[in-house]
């Protein structure tokens, strides 16, 4: 074990070592983190659906029906009415002929891109796509290629160099770029795709429960129904539970219950968080409340810290990056921000290029205007002190 302990070392050496938070109780907008009361910017939940009544009384309901577990993986006995339910659910909200669950927005990614390319086949993907595509793009037999962030121009020169010595061509992108918070230029892509006979592939995961009409996703947001292929969407951000899913055609379905190995390799997930998500999905297909009261806190809040002078990128939703630069600096001012009661993430290098730390805000629809000011002012306080 000396090997890893050496690199453990080498991470303490560079500062990048890490304990994690400990947080003692729900995920609400005010957590108890390590013993104190903190304003809470990190999280996903961008709709307080995690702890939601409504949510928990669905859940426990689930388990006085169905007890805690599936009891197996869903292509053997582990597929309950439940998780039969769930995918009509997900389908009818996106307005998508077919939805597949997953155990997670991670394990779909996993499973997804290596069942639908082969060898012969390639893969183009944004350079800042997530971590769980480029796994599942590791995983597939196919041919790879990156294009630079959000750049047609490139995705472009791609498609002309490489298309014709390949079978089937996947252009894959994150629907909402979690560092950055900006939108993936979907119409365009789409239209490339048509150009180059091209499929395409969106992970919404930041995009589900927050864009388009009562959070129906980057899809609906830019009325593309129908023209992406494969849309994911996660069940443990906005929607506030655990899990990921694939929307497409009826086929796509019937080829991943028979090749998506998570599904095949992967206990189905348990009851309670399938009854729950329904539950969520009710909510949202009844009113736009939730998805409203996120955005108006998200432009709200993005409004001060303008106003204020600080760099939030080019930030379209409500992941509210305040750009610092320098590694050290951003780590010391999330430090700082913990200190005086606001927990807000650092992130720097190798998770975003190096030079380009920042602090990253998640806004929810759980923060109240009060919380909001309370927050922007500590952060302009030391910001101020610390020079940045
Ligand atoms: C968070 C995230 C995932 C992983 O989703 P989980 O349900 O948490 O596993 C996948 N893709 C993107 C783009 C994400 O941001």
């Amino acid at each position: 074990m000396s090997n890893i302990n050496e690199k453990l070392q080498q991470l303490k050496d560079q500062g990048v070592y890490r304990v994690l938070p400990v947080n003692e109780g729900p995920c609400e907008a005010i957590i108890r983190l390590n013993g104190k009361d903190v304003i809470n910017l990190s999280s996903n939940n961008y709709l307080g659906f995690a702890n939601h009544p409504r949510l928990k009384e669905a859940a426990k309901n689930a388990i006085d029906t169905y007890g805690v577990g599936a009891g197996a993986v869903r292509t053997i006995v582990g597929n309950m009415d439940i998780h039969e339910v769930l995918d009509q659910t997900i389908a009818r909200f996106k307005h998508e002929e077919a939805a597949l669950v997953f155990q997670s927005g991670f394990a779909c990614n996993a499973g997804v891109i290596q069942a639908i390319t082969d060898q012969g086949d390639l893969i183009i993907s944004d350079e800042l796509n997530h971590a769980s595509i480029i796994d599942g793009v590791r995983l597939s037999k196919a041919d790879r290629a990156v294009f630079k962030h959000s750049d047609m121009a490139d995705l472009e020169r791609v498609l002309k160099e490489k298309r014709d010595q390949y079978n089937e061509v996947l252009i894959i992108t994150d629907g909402v770029f979690s560092m950055d918070g900006d939108i993936a230029k979907l119409p365009e892509i789409v239209k490339l795709a048509k150009t180059y006979r091209a499929m395409t592939y969106v992970d919404d995961a930041h995009g589900s429960g927050v864009l388009g009409r009562s959070g129906r996703g980057t899809v609906d947001h830019f009325g593309l129904h129908g023209q992406v292929d494969f849309i994911i969407g996660t069940l443990s951000k906005a929607i506030g539970v655990v899990g990921g899913y694939v929307c497409g055609t009826k086929v796509t379905r019937d080829w991943l219950l028979h090749r998506g190995r998570p599904l095949l390799f992967s206990t189905a997930m348990m009851p309670s968080a399938a009854a729950a998500i329904i539950e969520a999905f009710h909510m949202l297909e009844e009113s736009t409340e939730y998805t409203d009261l996120l955005w108006d806190n998200a432009k709200y809040f993005k409004k001060e810290l303008i106003k204020r002078g600080f760099d939030i990128g080019h930030s379209e939703t409500p992941i509210t990056p305040i750009m610092i630069g320098d590694e050290a600096k951003t780590v010391a001012f999330s430090r700082e921000l913990l200190n005086q009661g606001v927990y807000v993430s650092g992130i720097v290098f190798p998770t975003v290029p190096k030079g380009k730390g920042r602090i990253r805000c998640m806004v929810s629809a759980l923060h109240t205007k009060d919380m909001l000011d309370r927050a922007v002012s500590i952060i302009d306080d030391v910001a101020k002190r610390m020079k940045l």
